[in-house]
This record gives C-alpha cells, structure tokens and sequence, in this order.
C-alpha cells in the first residue's frame, strides 16, 4: 500500500469535486525535510527549530542557522517553508537556558514569553531568517509561538522591523519574510477577528489548542482519555479562526497532530482551510483520502 502511495505522492490534495487543499509537513531537522520532498510535501508547515538546539552544548551560530535555513528552503525551492522561532520553556528545556521549570510549565514561562530576556537568542534567529531568505528563490516564513494578545505580536512584527534596520545599516543582504503566528491558545482563538488582520498567516496549533481549550495536560496519561482534538469544544474553535482568518483575507493553515488522522482530516476538509501541514507519513495517507472524498 505505501508503495502504492508513494507512486502517486506527486499528484495534487484536491477532491473529485475540486477542492483543492495544500499538504505541509512538519520537521524538525534538515533529513526530515528530505524525507518531506520525497512524500510530495508542497511545503514545510512547521519547522521546530527547538530540535536544532537540542544536542548542541550551546546556542547555534547565526551562520549556522542561515545554512540550515537555506538548506531546507532549497530542497523545497519556491515552496514555502514556515520555521517556528524558539518554543521552549518549563517543558521543553535547553541544557544552556536558564529558565526556572516553574509548578505549572504549560501555564509558565516559555514560546515568546522568554523573547525580551533572550533577546539575543530570538535576534540571532531572525536576523539568519532574513538573510537566509536574501536568495530571491526562496520562501522562508517566519512563525511565532504561544501568542495571547495584540501587544505581543506588536512587539514581535517591531522587533523583525527593528532587525531588518540593523541588517540594512550593516550592509547585510537580507529580504522580508511573510510573518505568521500559531493560534493555539483559546485567548488567541477569541481573539483571532483582531489578530488575524495583524500578520500575513496563521497556523492553528491543535495539540496546545486542545490541550488549553479542555485543561488536559497532553502529556498526562492520566487524563490521556480526555485529551479530544475533536472535542466539539476544540471544533468550535477552529472553525471560528478559520472563519475570521477568511474574513480578512489571512492564509489559515494547521499543524497540529489533528492533521494526522482520518478524522481530522475529514473535520478540516471541509473547512476553508488553505492548507494541513502532517507529520512524518501520514501525508500519504491524507492525500488518498483528500482525492477520494466528495465535498
Ligand atoms: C501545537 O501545539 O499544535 C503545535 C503544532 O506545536 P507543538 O506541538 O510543537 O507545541
Ligand atoms: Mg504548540
């Protein structure tokens, strides 16, 4: 059956009906981009640059990252390829940041919230994004992470502006990238008529949407049977984004584990969802079953 996939991994997501829906995939590092190309993906829908950071005993370089960036951005040409900045925190922590674990890590200190005191590490991110993206046949997209409120994404969208002087006064080569936030938290979600307006795309995180939206820990066994992606709760929600994102014109994707099932495939389908970024396989899989769904 793979094989039988793999054989028409070239052709595009679109029903007999002709909806036409654009498959992403998520990664994590160079090789799964790779991987990515080989399975037909049309584009990186959420790059974890937190993975880069992982093994590393400090903080990557910005000429490391420019490589890797471009590197990715190559493999996929003028696909586009969409890096999430830093999301780390109490969770998800790096042997060289010094961030306290806090009671409840989920709700603590973590995604953009550490961004004004790690200046220097989200700076060095964005400046090797913009420069990176100075090669014209590249389409490098910047995401940010855990966003709450207006004031956040002022902030954010003034940083790349203030970095985008610096680079110019430096005489560095650079070009602005398409700016984008996750809505995975229900503030963001609320908020999404106001937010939406703000950047250039969105990507809706159902794995922190749902695990917010229903106060269940997604890593907790505990409650694992809780956790509902397809709460009607969660559908809700998603559905509100999708519809104010069309309201203001602002490209909507999601690239939450939601897009990596059948039933999450079959809810988004019939949304105005411009595109469903997947992880590892399963793209396969969503393709075949987008080609033979009726609307
Ligand atoms: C999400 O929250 O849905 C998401 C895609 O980001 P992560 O799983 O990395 O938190
Ligand atoms: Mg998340």
């Amino acid at each position: 059956r793979r094989q039988h996939l793999l054989e028409k991994s070239c052709l595009p997501a679109v029903t007999p009906d002709g909806r036409r829906i654009r498959l992403f995939s998520n990664i994590g590092s160079l090789d799964e981009a790779k991987v990515a190309l080989q399975l037909g993906s049309e584009g990186i829908g959420l790059f974890r640059t937190e993975f880069l950071y992982a093994e590393k005993p400090q903080p990557l370089a910005e000429q490391e990252l420019i490589e890797v960036f471009g590197a990715v951005a190559d493999i996929f040409e003028d696909k586009p390829v969409i890096v999430r900045t830093l999301d780390v925190g109490g969770d998800k922590p790096l042997p060289w940041l010094d961030i306290p674990a806090g009671d409840n890590p989920f709700l603590g200190y973590r995604g953009i919230r550490i961004y004004k005191e790690f200046i220097d590490l989200i700076t060095c991110q964005l400046r090797a994004l913009l420069r990176a993206n100075a090669v014209e046949s590249r389409d490098l997209r910047i995401m940010f992470p855990m966003v709450i409120s207006q004031e956040e994404v002022e902030w954010l969208i003034e940083l790349v502006h203030t970095i985008e002087s610096s680079l110019t006064e430096e005489g560095l080569a650079y070009r602005h990238c398409l700016l984008g936030i996750m809505i995975e938290t229900p503030a963001a979600s609320l908020m999404a008529d106001k937010l939406a307006p703000m950047v250039d795309f969105i990507s809706i995180g159902s794995n922190d949407l749902t695990q917010y939206t229903l106060a269940v820990d997604r890593g907790d066994t505990a409650v694992h049977h809780l956790y509902n992606p397809l709460h009607p709760a969660v559908k809700r929600s998603i559905e509100h984004i999708i519809a104010e994102a069309g309201c203001y014109g602002t490209e909507v994707g999601l690239c939450g584990e939601l897009g990596g099932t059948r039933e999450g495939i079959e809810f988004l389908a019939f949304l105005d969802i411009d595109e469903i970024s997947i992880s590892g396989e399963y793209i396969l899989e969503a393709r075949d079953l987008i080609r033979n769904m009726s609307m």
